[in-house]
């Protein structure tokens, strides 16, 4: 038998039950799933078929994602955020002021999924960046990542912005209140109605939450919105890849005397000593050493 009522697609919006996807043949349709086995995010490939006599279409299947944003959920499982990311930018501001440490985790989630990561200072309006929010935004350009200073309400460097976000798919972090909602309405034309009329038209009652949203910029690309995290890490399923994270720790591992140092007591580790001359910063390594000490205790609790 073939499947010529299969249809390939994206999903572009997640509600708790359905879903928002756009065939590969410009169609826009309301998707559901049979079971509870397939669990699609925004940035997934998929497979659905129309059901007969319904509006709505069948999800079938997930295609093989390239990598997934996840973090661990409530009971210890793997909660999977996003598929087939390009790139993270990480939202700061000084008000509400950031907590370096969970950028830091967006960051490694980054890096260990093979995506690109940027870091959004927002709210240039009010103020310029503080000294330690400059301090800390200077670690992440010395260590070789793009950062970009903007203001979503005045709209300052977010051609800066829409240009970083150019041809890949993105995903909008960082605590609530930062202003990631303000970015993409200043990136998306029309966004927040968007957002509006979808929780309305999903099919599923009137107080649908909108998990996640996904939008095509103008001139290419397209991001996707996350909702406001007080905390965040990466689900890590062993401690010894956290170091992957944070590159200017593994960038300095083979200088370790231990192959298999792991940058905490080891003696003569090479890592240690660039955090105690200041060539690492002393926040990143402490941002590896909670996130290690937090993976390792994870990998303990599965095996135990
Ligand atoms: P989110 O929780 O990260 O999505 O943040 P929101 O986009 O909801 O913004 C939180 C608050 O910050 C709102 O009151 C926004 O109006 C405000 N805000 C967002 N961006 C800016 C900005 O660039 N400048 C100023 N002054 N306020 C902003
Ligand atoms: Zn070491």
């Amino acid at each position: 038998m073939t499947n010529v009522s299969e249809q390939p697609g994206l999903v572009t919006a997640t509600f708790s039950q359905r879903m928002r996807l756009r065939l590969d043949d410009g169609r826009e349709v309301t998707g559901r799933l049979k079971g509870k086995k397939l669990r699609p995010v925004c940035g997934d490939r998929i497979e659905a078929r129309a059901i007969p006599n319904e509006p709505e279409w069948l999800v079938t299947a997930i295609l093989p994602r390239r990598n997934e944003l996840t973090r661990p959920d409530k009971r210890g499982q793997v909660e999977v955020l996003a598929a087939n990311i390009g790139l993270i930018a990480a939202v700061t501001s000084d008000r509400p002021a950031t907590d370096w440490y969970i950028v830091d985790r967006y960051v490694a989630a980054a890096e260990l999924m093979g995506a690109s990561a940027v870091i959004v200072f927002n709210k240039t309006d009010l103020a310029p960046a503080s000294g330690s929010s400059e301090a800390e935004l200077g670690v992440f350009t010395n260590i070789g990542y793009t950062t970009i200073r903007c203001s979503a309400k005045s709209g300052e460097n977010i051609d800066q912005l829409r240009r970083a976000l150019h041809h890949s798919t993105s995903i909008i972090v960082g605590q609530s209140g930062v202003g990631k909602s303000s970015l993409i309405n200043a990136l998306v034309e029309g966004a927040d109605q968007d957002t509006a009329r979808l929780s309305q038209s999903s099919g599923e009652g009137r107080h649908t939450t909108v998990n996640s949203v996904m939008w095509s910029l103008e001139g290419g690309g397209t991001v996707i919105d996350s909702p406001g995290v007080r905390d965040y890490a990466p689900a890590i399923d062993a401690a010894e890849r956290v170091a992957w994270g944070f590159r200017e720790i593994a960038a300095l591992a083979d200088e370790c005397r231990f192959a298999n140092c792991r940058h905490m007591r080891e003696p003569d580790c090479a890592v240690k000593e660039a955090v105690a001359s200041e060539t690492i910063s002393h926040r990143r390594y402490e941002s590896y050493r909670r996130l290690f000490i937090l993976a390792d205790d994870a990998a303990q609790s599965n095996r135990g």
